[in-house]
């Protein structure tokens, strides 16, 4: 074969190759139902059968200039991503090319496309004839004449792509304004799997429930919370539901907190299940900030128990009331301004209510108090500003026609504006009052009647007690005379006496001579009468020294027993005459006595020789005793006599004082021995006590301390 022939051949495949290959690209061009498949079919067939060291198809979107990169050969991802910045301002080559329309070779590098290497390479623009291309073929070429299979290819690719391209880029662009519609939405919205994890979420979502890498702990522990929540809340919305409301919006409540400002918040959750493309169920979320709206519900709840408590209170009030006005005794009355009854009480309505049953005459007179009430009423208006009114009425009972004279007390009751609203009239029955005053009137008279007749008591009292006064100074003074009488007296009397009774004494142991048995008993009766005389004498004297306060006390420490036995030896004779029992008794443990021993001896010899000469017969006992719960001694003379009655107990202790005065009596003495011993009883700072009953004997006891102390 010739070399003509050869050449020929070689074209003959080259160009049945080449056929078959646009064949095979333009079927699979027809085939695209995407623009990428259709780009990377093109860069690939270039590759094999341009010679393109590197080529790339773009795209546009379909607003704007920007690029998007489909598809390269011979270029790195990053490169690719580069060619598809935002070409800046008319400048651009690539924008150039664009907006021309028509294939373009660039010799060398030129920024900014410096990714394409140092060689030259041409833009094809790619899309529809008489159309704004869609999109551009890049590719680096040996020569600046553009390949033939270039042209080919972006005639062919151009078409299919302004078909694809402008469909996909309203679907990126779609998807791009739903989500700036979904974003413009004020509520937070969001799809979320089943278990709350969300997929897609709105700014305001996001802002609830999603937490970037950079951000602070208090934000993602809030929206961690938020998230919890938002999950149960759904988790039991989708367990209430069940299949049968699969479908339809469920609502509830979900409290979360602002993950900004770490309020709480309140939200209404709508949510609703939809099964996505590829047949996973979603949940589609809606949630209503009801923040305000649950604070304004729970203020209004408030409020309204607030009424209810105010508006129990003010009936509980008003019962109250009606029990207060009821139990008060009073009548009271409640008018309206222009003095018509709203209410009164029971007193009230006796008074002013017309009795069902009651008489004709029980009827005018009801009718007599309303027209008296009214008539005070009417002052009440007419009083000008006063808010009291107090005023005397005279109303009738209708019961039993009695007057009533009333006092009755109106106030005005004013309302927030000081307009009046109602009086409240309250009576008081002044009968009693009345009643009180005239008897206090009359009390007052008695009263001023006894002061005068007090006064003249008083004054004729004063006189009396003057009087007295005087004559007690003079009895003082009289008494101390007497006493100084008989004292003077007394020693004068002893004087003479003793001497008489000396000499009836010699003359009866005979110094004068033998005497006659008629001349011996005269003289024994000289003797005896004389020894009386002796004795009274003596004890007026003691009487007298004792007032005159001449008898002084002499202490000494003395034994009792002795001087039992002393007076016992001293009355030995009267004793032996007698024929009585007469004993002493000694108590146990009697102690020594300091004490004015003649004073004790001298009472003790009184009230033994009374016991012997009131006493006939039976027994005479003197009996000793200590009581140390007092220290006092006392000495008992107890006889079985005739006793004393106990009308005469007091008496017989005065001076001169006997139970029989008369001239007639039968026993002798001068009615002094008691009353020395009361006195010197009490000198020794004791007493003498009796205890006696006529015809069953005496006791006479002297109690004197054991220790007596100096006056
Ligand atoms: P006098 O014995 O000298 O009359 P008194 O003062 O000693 O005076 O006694 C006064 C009166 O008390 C006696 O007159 C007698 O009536 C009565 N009286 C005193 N002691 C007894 C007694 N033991 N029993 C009965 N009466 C007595």
């Amino acid at each position: 074969m010739s070399r003509r022939e050869d050449e020929a051949e070689a074209d003959h495949e080259r160009r049945l190759g080449t056929a078959e290959s646009r064949l095979a690209l333009a079927e699979q061009l027809l085939a695209c139902d995407a623009a990428r498949p259709c780009a990377e079919a093109v860069v690939e067939w270039l590759a094999h059968h341009a010679g393109a060291g590197a080529c790339a198809c773009l795209v546009r979107e379909e607003h704007g200039e920007q690029l998007r990169c489909l598809a390269s050969r011979g270029l790195s991802e990053a490169q690719c991503a580069a060619l598809a910045l935002v070409p800046e301002g008319d400048g651009h080559p690539l924008v150039e090319v664009l907006a021309l329309a028509a294939p373009r070779y660039f010799p060398g590098p030129r920024p900014p496309l410096p990714v394409l290497g140092t060689g030259g390479w041409f833009a094809v623009p790619l899309g529809r004839p008489g159309v704004p291309p869609v999109g551009l073929l890049l590719l680096s070429t040996s020569g600046a004449a553009l390949p033939k299979e270039v042209a080919w290819v972006a005639a062919r690719v151009g078409p299919v792509l302004a078909r694809l391209v402008p469909a996909e880029s309203r679907e990126v662009a779609g998807r791009g304004l739903l989500r700036r519609i979904i974003d413009a939405v004020a509520d937070p919205v969001l799809l979320t799997d089943q278990a709350g994890r969300p997929r897609i979420a709105n700014t305001r979502a996001e802002a609830l429930l999603v937490a970037g890498p950079d951000a602070s702990e208090g934000r993602r522990r809030a929206v961690e919370l938020n998230q919890h929540v938002f999950a149960r809340a759904l988790a039991s919305a989708s367990s209430a539901d069940g299949p049968a409301r699969s479908t339809g919006f469920r609502r509830r409540e979900v409290p979360l907190v602002d993950p900004a400002e770490g309020m709480d918040l309140l939200f209404e959750l709508l949510s609703t299940q939809v099964v996505e493309p590829d047949g996973q169920v979603a949940v589609v979320s809606v949630l209503r900030n009801v923040t305000d709206l649950g604070r304004a519900t729970q203020a209004l709840g408030e409020s309204y128990r607030r009424l209810r408590a105010t508006e129990r209170e003010a009936r509980s009030e008003r019962h109250r009331l009606d029990r207060v006005l009821d139990s008060v005794a009073d009548p009271i009355i409640l008018s309206d301004p222009s003095g018509g009854t709203v209410m009164m009480n029971d007193p009230a309505e006796k008074l002013f209510a017309l009795p069902l049953d009651g008489s004709q005459a029980a009827r005018s007179r009801v009718h007599s108090n309303d027209a008296t009430f009214s008539s005070f009423l009417a002052n009440l208006m007419d009083g000008g500003g006063s808010l009291r009114w107090r005023g005397q009425l005279s109303l009738v009972d209708p019961a039993t026609g009695a007057t009533l004279p009333m006092e009755a007390v109106a106030s005005k009751v004013l309302g927030d504006n000081g307009e009046l609203t109602g009086i409240v009239t309250l009576f008081h029955d002044r009968t009693e009052a009345l009643e009180k005053a005239r008897l206090l009137e009359r009390v007052k008279d008695v009263s001023s009647q006894l002061e005068a007749r007090v006064q003249v008591a008083t004054a004729e009292l004063a006189e009396q007690n003057e009087k007295l006064r005087r004559q007690a100074i003079q009895l003082e003074q009289a008494s101390a005379a007497k006493s100084q009488f008989l004292a003077n007296m007394s020693h004068e009397f002893r004087t003479p006496l003793n001497a008489i009774l000396g000499y009836t004494n010699m003359l009866l142991q005979g110094v004068s001579g033998e005497l006659t048995p008629s001349q011996k008993r005269n003289l024994t009766r000289i003797d005896s009468n004389g020894r009386h005389l002796l004795e009274v004498i003596n004890e007026i004297l003691d009487i007298t020294r004792i007032e005159a306060g001449r008898m002084p006390l002499h202490l000494s420490d003395f034994a009792i027993p002795e001087l039992l036995q002393e007076v016992m030896a001293e009355l030995d004779p009267i004793i032996a005459r007698s024929k009585l029992a007469v004993s002493t008794e000694l108590g146990a443990r009697l102690p020594a006595v300091h004490s004015d021993r003649q004073k004790v001896k001298q009472v003790v010899l009184n009230l033994l020789s009374n016991a012997l000469k009131f006493t006939h017969e039976g027994s005479v006992t003197v009996r000793a005793e200590y009581v140390p719960a007092t220290s006092t001694l006392t000495i008992a003379v107890t006889d079985t006599g005739i006793g004393i009655d106990p009308a005469h107990q007091e008496k017989i202790f005065e001076d001169f004082q006997q139970v029989d005065s008369s001239p007639t009596r039968a026993y002798g003495g001068t009615g002094l021995g008691l009353s020395i011993c009361r006195r010197l009883a009490t000198m020794l700072g004791g007493r003498v006590t009796l205890q006696s009953a006529p015809g069953q004997g005496s006791t006479f006891t002297l109690h004197f301390p054991r220790r007596a102390r100096r006056a």
